[in-house]
Formats: structure tokens, C-alpha cells, sequence
């Protein structure tokens, strides 16, 4: 997806991996996005791979305002890895991302 691309360039200084896949997927009920981090190294040549993506469910947003904050907030998640919570570390980066107008155009 674009956004995040855009995103990444706009709020977090690009620090954040650019070897994601965000798309869409239908989650489990109560869900509005999901953010999937898969490591493993493999026996063979000893490796580490990895998988990232970021899955919003179309059934529960209705218009970009909405997805686009969701994609936001689990970008806030990536960023925070391993810290998984939305506690106060949570809440300080959503809050920079305010300051920096990250929600203008979404509110
Ligand atoms: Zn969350």
C-alpha cells in the first residue's frame, strides 16, 4: 500500500522496514487490523528470514479516514516492537504523531 510508504517517509523518519506486505484480509470478529511479524532462520544456510504485514479487515471501515488511521496506529505497534501494548510508550508516539499532523486530514 502506498500510505504506508508515505507514511513511513512523513512520521517516522523512514526507520520503519520497508519489507512489508499491508493489504487487506477478513480478520476474526472484534478485529480491525492485525500486525503479523514472522522471523526464522533456516538449517540449511542459517539464515534469518522474515515475514511483515499489516492486514485491515474491509468489513470494518468504511471510507480512507478510517483505514487510514487504523494503518497509523499499527504502525505505531511496528515501531514499538517488542513492546506490544497500548500503554504510555503507545500513547507518547500517537501523540507525536498528532503534533506532527498525522491525523489532520483523517479527523
Ligand atoms: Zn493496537
Amino acid at each position: 500500500m502506498r500510505k504506508y510508504e508515505e507514511f513511513n517517509k512523513l512520521y517516522f523518519d523512514n526507520q520503519l522496514p520497508h519489507d512489508i506486505n499491508v493489504g487487506w484480509n477478513e480478520l476474526e470478529k472484534n478485529m480491525y487490523a492485525t500486525l503479523a511479524v514472522n522471523i526464522w532462520t533456516t538449517e540449511a544456510d542459517g539464515l534469518e528470514h522474515r515475514v511483515l504485514e499489516i492486514h485491515l479487515d474491509p468489513r470494518r471501515h468504511y471510507g480512507p479516514e478510517q483505514y487510514l488511521a487504523t494503518l497509523l496506529h499499527e504502525m505505531i505497534h511496528l515501531k514499538l516492537l517488542p513492546y506490544r501494548f497500548h500503554g504510555k510508550r503507545f500513547k507518547n508516539e500517537r501523540r507525536l504523531l498528532m503534533l506532527k499532523g498525522a491525523f489532520d486530514d483523517l479527523l
